[in-house]
């Protein structure tokens, strides 16, 4: 058999496994409500990152092939009424760290923040709070990523544009003393989830009252992988 048949079969054999793997969540009013958020987006990430490697390891793969499938999809319906995202993002704006894709989220499910660098400006912190307290989003993750280009340039010399200084400052501020990426990554990571509770009093009293829980990830492009940190 050809090899490239055999890596056909055993693409089969591993969309079988997967569609089998779990089941639907139940919808309420139209809208996916997992019991658990932060389980939920980790099973999605799993989903995901099990499709990445399978894509890099066979060329005949493709990552449409695995996600989005049998999985809860909110309605149509109730999505032109309203939205109830059970998950808010703080991320990097970098166009391989779609939060929607790496955690085989549906349209509806996830409220995403996005600036290169993942930065908590301002608009950023108005932002989490609308999700917070008028959409009721249950669980925030701060997520930075391997190869962050924002970090990067934080750490080196070159001179920079104006607008970019003022996105790289606060990175800087939050990575002194680091040399290597991954390490400033994570720093800049869980300084911008400092900073978030530092500057917001409802996301602090959010946390409280049990209404909120905030969490910190890193991204690792290379297997696909989120991991809390
Ligand atoms: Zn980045």
């Amino acid at each position: 058999m050809l090899r490239r048949e055999l890596l056909k079969m055993s693409t089969a054999f591993a969309l079988a496994g997967f569609k089998g793997a779990r089941a639907a969540e139940a919808t309420e009013g139209g809208f996916c409500n997992p019991t658990d958020p932060l389980q939920a987006l980790m099973d999605g990430n799993k989903r995901f990152s099990s499709s990445w490697r399978e894509a890099m390891r066979n060329p005949d793969a493709t990552l449409s092939q695995q996600l989005h499938s049998n999985r809860c999809f909110n309605a149509p319906a109730a999505l032109i009424e309203s939205q109830q995202p059970w998950a808010t993002v703080l991320t990097c704006a970098d166009s391989r760290v779609s939060p929607s894709w790496i955690f085989d989220t549906t349209p509806g499910e996830l409220f995403v923040i996005r600036s290169a660098g993942n930065t908590a400006f301002d608009e950023a912190i108005a932002s989490i709070e609308y999700s917070i307290s008028v959409l009721r989003s249950p669980l925030l993750m701060v997520m930075g990523h391997s190869g962050c280009g924002a970090v990067a340039a934080a750490l080196s010399e070159t001179s920079l544009t104006p607008s970019l200084e003022r996105l790289i400052t606060p990175i800087r501020d939050q990575i002194d003393g680091s040399s290597r990426l991954d390490d400033a990554v994570r720093r800049n990571a869980r300084g911008a989830a400092a900073n978030l509770r530092e500057s917001s009093d409802l996301l602090r009293q959010s946390e409280t009252d049990g209404a909120l829980k905030l969490v910190v990830s890193y991204f690792d492009l290379s297997s696909g992988r989120v991991s809390l940190i």
